[in-house]
């Protein structure tokens, strides 16, 4: 079988067209189909286009949240729901297209590949301050981390169980998944197409939104803005040492104590400033570690399928449950 995991957020022009497109190419996909909507807490039809859905058609299930819980965590709820032995993940817009899901899964098939990934080749019809920095957030994340991550790859990926469930062992609350899926490692290929604009709907990362989420994603796998900040810390009190050494040395020699206090507002700002930088960067390490800490579930279920199913049980699934979590007894 195989599980398509589709994130949505306010997404009820897209969710009916998405259907209808994949449901087009079903006489070419071999494995029999499940669709698994995870509402994100939309605050449009989304829900009701999804209960309608369901009631609908039996291979349909879907997984409402309680509030908004952000796209990695309905990516999380949802693989975490799959069933199938093939799992795809797919924007619910359209930007991802459905018409390469039969060669994925040729791939796999008939390669000893555990994953197909997907990327685009150019970014037309996106802004170019955006499409700037998102190159040069690639840049930089590939040289500072270890985990490295292609530039266009999308979300868009046919994955095996086994990379599957890797994946969800990975239950920490601060997730990201390009890391994510990158980190765990098996053999990925990447198909490559040209950007597509949204079917319907506009999308609901603002320039910020990403700001913040690469600011994330370079705090979630990488350790080099900690190292930079005490190699610079290391660096000004090496030269602030030297220059002392000189001050004192002039001031022996020449009896001349110069008059600077220009200069030595100036530098106490300029090493006020770096500490205060690295107060900050050490601040967003330590805001993650406390929220990890804390251990709250990954998101809360609302309502599922299976709510409006009778002849199904109406018990909600538990999403709590951190997989591979053992208690020490
Ligand atoms: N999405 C979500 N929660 C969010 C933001 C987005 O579930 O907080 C879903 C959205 O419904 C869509 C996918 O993630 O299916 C990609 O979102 P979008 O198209 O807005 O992003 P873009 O393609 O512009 O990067
Ligand atoms: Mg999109």
């Amino acid at each position: 079988m195989l599980s398509i995991v589709v994130p949505c957020y306010n997404e009820q022009e897209t969710v009916p067209l998405l259907f209808e497109a994949i449901e087009r190419l079903r006489p070419q996909i071999k494995p029999s189909l499940e669709y698994i909507f995870v509402n994100d807490g939309s605050t449009d039809g989304t829900l009701r286009e999804l209960r309608h859905l369901a009631e609908r058609e039996r291979c349909v299930r879907y997984i409402s949240f309680s509030r908004h819980f952000g796209k990695e965590a309905a990516l999380y709820a949802g693989l975490q729901a799959a069933k199938g032995s093939l799992v795809t993940v797919m924007d619910a817009d359209l930007q991802d297209p459905p018409e390469l899901l039969p060669r994925m899964i040729a791939m796999i098939e008939s390669t000893n590949l555990d994953c197909v990934g997907t990327r685009r080749i150019n970014r037309e019809g996106e802004p170019r301050l955006r499409s700037f920095f998102a190159r040069q957030f690639y840049r930089l994340i590939n040289r500072i981390s270890s985990t490295q991550m292609v530039d266009g790859a999308r979300d868009y990926r046919l994955m095996t169980r086994q990379m599957v469930d890797a994946v969800l062992r990975l239950s920490e609350y601060n997730r990201f998944s390009k890391g994510l899926f990158s980190w765990v490692g098996f053999e990925t290929e990447y198909i490559s197409y040209p950007n597509r604009e949204r079917a319907a709907g506009k999308t609901s990362w603002s320039f910020w939104k990403l700001f913040n989420y690469s600011l994330d994603g370079i705090v979630n796998f990488s350790e080099a803005p900690l190292n930079i900040a005490s190699f610079v810390g290391g660096l000004s009190c090496l030269a602030s040492a030297v220059a002392l050494i000189f001050i004192v040395v002039r001031a022996l020699i020449w009896h001349n104590s110069a008059a600077g206090w220009p200069s030595l507002v100036s530098i106490i700002l300029l090493l006020g400033g770096l500490q205060l930088l690295s107060l900050g960067i050490i601040g967003r390490y330590i805001g993650k570690i406390f929220l990890e800490t804390k251990q709250r579930p990954i998101y809360i279920v609302k309502e599922t399928e299976k709510s409006n199913r009778p002849d199904q049980p109406a018990s909600v699934m538990s999403p709590i449950e951190r997989p591979d979590e053992k208690h020490d007894e």
